[in-house]
């Protein structure tokens, strides 16, 4: 969601006649987006603005625009730190430019964030936000051929430990002929591989007229559009509602790759009430089941929160029991990390010392890693289609042959990362390879085609 609101506000600010440079001490404005979802993230951005304090010194003409989450989300508290000039929430991204403008020609500090954040935007503003979004929906500036398309926005879920329903304001789904529209552009500008995202992107719904639209819908109809291969969608709720259908055109159209990332968070029904989960352990597991009968290939991720308040070894056992069942191709781990204003701030004590938390987080992704040493090693020897990201950023094991065969990195229909030698111009395009080593997180190849 970042990335997007990222390439947003990039290619909007081109459009307004700046210049986009990845050296901040080539820069004239430097702008963060940022992400609250846990306290970690916040403390890298505060030591951010601390380097750009330090350089404001000598450049006291250097505008800092904080944007994102936690814009939204400290506000004032933000704007009155030395370093920033702007502070700009996730629903004003696009008054970015104007933004800028200002704090340049009248040197004042600006706030753009949503005072209200759980009411339901005005009209125009919804509006206004639309025709930004689809008029800016632009490739991954960093992966050619790809491109994110937001479905909704926000989040009605209310996960206890959760801080993005307050920052990113309530649940609402775009119109799905702007979707449509908005990937049959990309498609005419070269993209294959769309990846439609959403806090609980099943939740997807939107009613027009008679018709209800789900994001089985959506998935049918963006299938159907020409030059687009791939589509993904992220991040899943356990819920039932629409899932058989979903699946249904996963296995039905070829287009949609059968991957789904759907977080479970813990093991224990006891925590999974307390972070307001709805679904227990065994209906996971069952849903789990269901998706893998009717797409047999599909591949499955989650997430997991270790030491949640009160979560017990016995609890924590309980999560390692459901991701050694679980079998997903790959878990991301998360230490619990107190968000202000939660649910779960307000009425636990955040129990689970920072060391156990720590002993948790490795234990599982010890366990999970097993579990996707053995499922990568049924690889060897496959032959998959993959579509190339690009160079690899730091060559693995069988690194770089020369310059004009470098390690590039790819991925699968299953999400699975490839890394393989061939020419740069592969970068973009689709390619068949050959799997001939493999380790918990990565696919070792050989190209078939060229
Ligand atoms: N909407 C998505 C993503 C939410 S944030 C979803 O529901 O899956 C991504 C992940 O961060 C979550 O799945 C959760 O595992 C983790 N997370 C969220 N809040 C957290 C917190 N307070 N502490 C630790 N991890 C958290
Ligand atoms: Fe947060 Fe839960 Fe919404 Fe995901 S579904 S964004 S974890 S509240």
């Amino acid at each position: 969601m970042n990335k997007l609101d990222t390439a947003l506000v990039g290619s909007s600010l081109i459009q307004a006649g700046f210049a986009l440079t990845d050296n901040v001490r080539q820069a004239d404005v430097v702008l963060i987006n940022t992400c609250s979802v846990r306290e970690h993230a916040e403390q890298r951005v505060i030591s951010h603005l601390g380097h750009l304090k330090h350089i404001k010194e000598s450049r006291p003409d250097l505008i800092v625009g904080v944007i994102g989450c936690m814009a939204q989300r400290l506000g004032d508290k933000l704007l009155e730190h030395q370093a920033v000039n702007i502070v700009c929430g996730p629903a004003q991204i696009l008054q970015i430019a104007d933004l800028i403008k200002e704090a340049i020609e009248k040197n004042k500090k600006n706030l753009a964030i949503t005072k209200q954040i759980r009411k339901p935007a005005p009209q125009h503003d919804s509006d206004a936000l639309e025709e930004f979004e689809s008029a800016y929906g632009v490739e991954d500036k960093d992966i050619p051929g790809q491109a994110f398309v937001r479905i909704m926005r926000g989040c009605d879920k209310f996960c206890t430990y959760c801080i993005v329903p307050y920052v990113r304001g309530p649940e609402v789904s775009r119109p799905p002929q702007a979707i449509i529209d908005q990937i049959r552009r990309l498609a005419d500008n070269g993209i294959k591989q769309v990846t439609l995202l959403g806090q609980a992107v099943n939740s997807y719904e939107y009613k027009s007229g008679e018709r209800t639209w789900s994001l089985a819908d959506i998935l049918a109809k963006a299938a159907e559009i020409q030059g687009i291969e791939w589509i993904k969608f992220v991040t899943n709720y356990p819920s039932g509602k629409y899932f058989d259908d979903i699946l249904q055109v996963m296995a039905e159209t070829h287009k949609v790759c059968p991957y789904l990332h759907i977080p479970a968070q813990s093991g224990s029904d006891k925590i999974l009430q307390a972070m307001n989960r709805r679904y227990t352990a065994q209906w996971y597991l069952d849903l789990l089941a269901k998706a893998r009968d009717i797409v047999p290939d599909i591949a499955i991720a989650g997430d997991f929160i270790v030491g949640f308040p009160g979560e017990s070894d016995d609890e924590f056992q309980a999560t390692v029991e459901l991701v050694k069942k679980a079998q997903c191709r790959n878990c991301f781990v998360f230490k619990y990390s107190p968000r202000p204003g939660t649910t779960a701030d307000k009425r636990f004590q955040d129990t689970v010392p920072a060391d156990v938390k720590q002993t948790r987080n490795v234990e599982l992704l010890a366990v999970q890693e097993k579990i996707s040493e053995q499922l990568n090693r049924e690889f060897i020897g496959k032959e998959l289609k993959v579509l190339v990201e690009g160079p690899s950023k730091k060559p693995h094991l069988n690194a770089a042959e020369s310059d004009d065969n470098p390690q590039l990195v790819a991925r699968t229909a299953t999400d699975h990362i490839v890394v393989f030698n061939a020419p740069i111009a592969l970068a973009g395009k689709f390619a068949e390879v050959k799997i001939t080593k493999t380790t918990p997180l990565t696919l070792f190849a050989e190209l078939t085609t060229s």
